[in-house]
């Protein structure tokens, strides 16, 4: 869940926010995940609005209404808004900042495409294509993929520094070299996937 960090001064225009918004939001899309990295850098990132300016327009500058979001998820967000009964039967948009949305409302499949959990879940997936865009679903499955291949080295890495305490000098600092790479590795996929 993204617990903004940020306090920006108030300004008039709402894309002067997109700065504090690329920290809060980690550089990533609040609605399909994206990283900025994967998906051609900050220009292609919007200011988007959770509550659409058509509808609230008392929002268009409350930052707390303000989302960072992929150019592809803003259009298909676009001013959408679930009717009064819709609401009431519990359909409505996956909020990043109040939930965890990819555990609450959706599942991420082995396939790299996600299953809705919930109606809330069902109603952002359908509406943001989140399976219908292939390049989501090639990313998921992709990161997956790096991220068990990861869980398993440092496995292995932490059985090796158990015997740690037998190695001679060259061994231990062969040991601290696989260490750092492999974190430099952990960290390089936080990034950018
Ligand atoms: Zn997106």
């Amino acid at each position: 869940m993204i617990e903004r960090r940020q306090t920006p001064p108030v300004f008039k225009s709402y894309k002067r926010y997109k700065p504090y918004l690329r920290l809060d939001f980690y550089f990533r899309c609040a609605y399909c995940g994206i990283t900025e990295y994967r998906w051609g850098s900050d220009r292609n990132f919007v200011v988007e609005h959770f509550r659409p300016r058509s509808r609230f327009p008392k929002l268009v500058c409350a930052y707390s209404n303000l989302y960072y979001a992929c150019n592809r998820c803003n259009d298909f967000k676009s001013d959408i808004w679930p009717s009064a009964l819709l609401l009431k039967k519990g359909y409505g948009w996956a909020d990043p900042c109040s939930s965890e949305v990819y555990v609450e409302h959706l599942s991420e499949l082995e396939d790299g495409t996600v299953a809705a959990r919930t109606s809330i879940g069902e109603y952002t997936k359908t509406h943001l294509r989140l399976n219908g865009r292939l390049y989501l679903v090639q990313w998921r499955r992709e990161r997956r993929e790096l991220i068990a291949d990861l869980d398993a080295t440092t496995q292995i890495i932490e059985h090796v520094r158990l015997s740690a305490a037998n190695f001679s000098q060259a061994e231990r600092r062969n040991l601290a070299l696989l260490f750092h790479s492999h974190h430099k590795l952990c960290e390089r996929l936080r990034l950018e996937y």
